[in-house]
């Protein structure tokens, strides 16, 4: 045993498995709530601007699945890791990147065009390998440049990319719209979701919740939360 004086600052695999726990405490009382098993509901810890180093502390405290949301960072960090994780792109992705990211990424979770889809197909091909695909979806459809596809939009987008080769649908996406109540948002997602998997049965995840809003994604039926602040702290500006 190491021999740690009470005052001592505490390491930064400390405040990681302090957050990690209180962050599943969280999603363990949400549950219960919604009268939901919390083994349905994935943590997936949002490691951006953050260095590998915690994301590897993250891996050894049993963190399964990590989220990045630029490329080429993600890269960097994918290869640095060594440890077995799913990694998840959350980004809004060019085109010409969709190539690189399929070598890393095992899911996709910003699919929110033909042409993304379209690329990301070749990128996966090419590396031979399966990539994971969610539609984002956008409920806030006034705001120019955001990311994500109208709800009107993602029957015809799912069965494209369920149809591409090398790419898997597993289900859809979205980031509630700032300043809106984010739960009337999460179930609607839920409502598409249930539509779209009458007509594709695996495609079940329902990514939603933030460090801000997951106990209401939780609530509306999330399988997949992507929190990152609640667990590695504010993010440092960045420009
Ligand atoms: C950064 C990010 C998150 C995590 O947000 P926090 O507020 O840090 O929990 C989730 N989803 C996406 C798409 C993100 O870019």
């Amino acid at each position: 045993m190491n021999e740690v004086s009470p005052n001592a600052p505490a390491t930064r695999r400390d405040e990681l498995r302090h957050n990690v726990a209180a962050v599943q405490e969280r999603i363990d009382a949400a549950c219960r709530a919604a009268g939901r098993d919390p083994a349905d509901v994935t943590l997936i810890v949002v490691t951006k601007t953050y260095p590998a180093s915690d994301v590897a502390l993250l891996a050894e405290l049993g963190v399964t699945d990590v989220g990045e949301n630029r490329h080429p960072e993600a890269g960097e960090k994918a290869a640095d890791v060594q440890a077995p994780l799913r990694w998840h792109f959350v980004g809004g992705l060019q085109t010409n990147k969709a190539g690189a990211v399929t070598r890393y990424a095992d899911v996709v979770q910003s699919v929110d065009r033909a042409k993304l889809a379209r690329s990301l197909s070749r990128g996966a091909e090419a590396a031979g390998r399966e990539v994971g695909c969610l539609v984002q979806v956008d409920f806030d459809g006034d705001r120019a440049g955001r990311a994500g596809i109208a709800p009107d939009g993602v029957d015809e987008l799912a069965d494209l990319v369920a149809d591409l080769p090398g790419l898997r649908l597993d289900g859809v996406m979205t980031v509630a719209p700032l300043g809106l109540d984010p739960a009337p948002v999460f179930e609607h997602l839920g409502r598409i979701s249930a539509g779209l998997v009458v007509r594709h049965p695996g495609a079940g995840v329902v990514s939603a919740g933030m460090s801000e809003d997951f106990e209401a994604a939780i609530a509306a039926g999330a399988t997949h939360l992507r929190i990152g602040r609640a667990v590695l702290g504010e993010r440092p500006r960045v420009g």
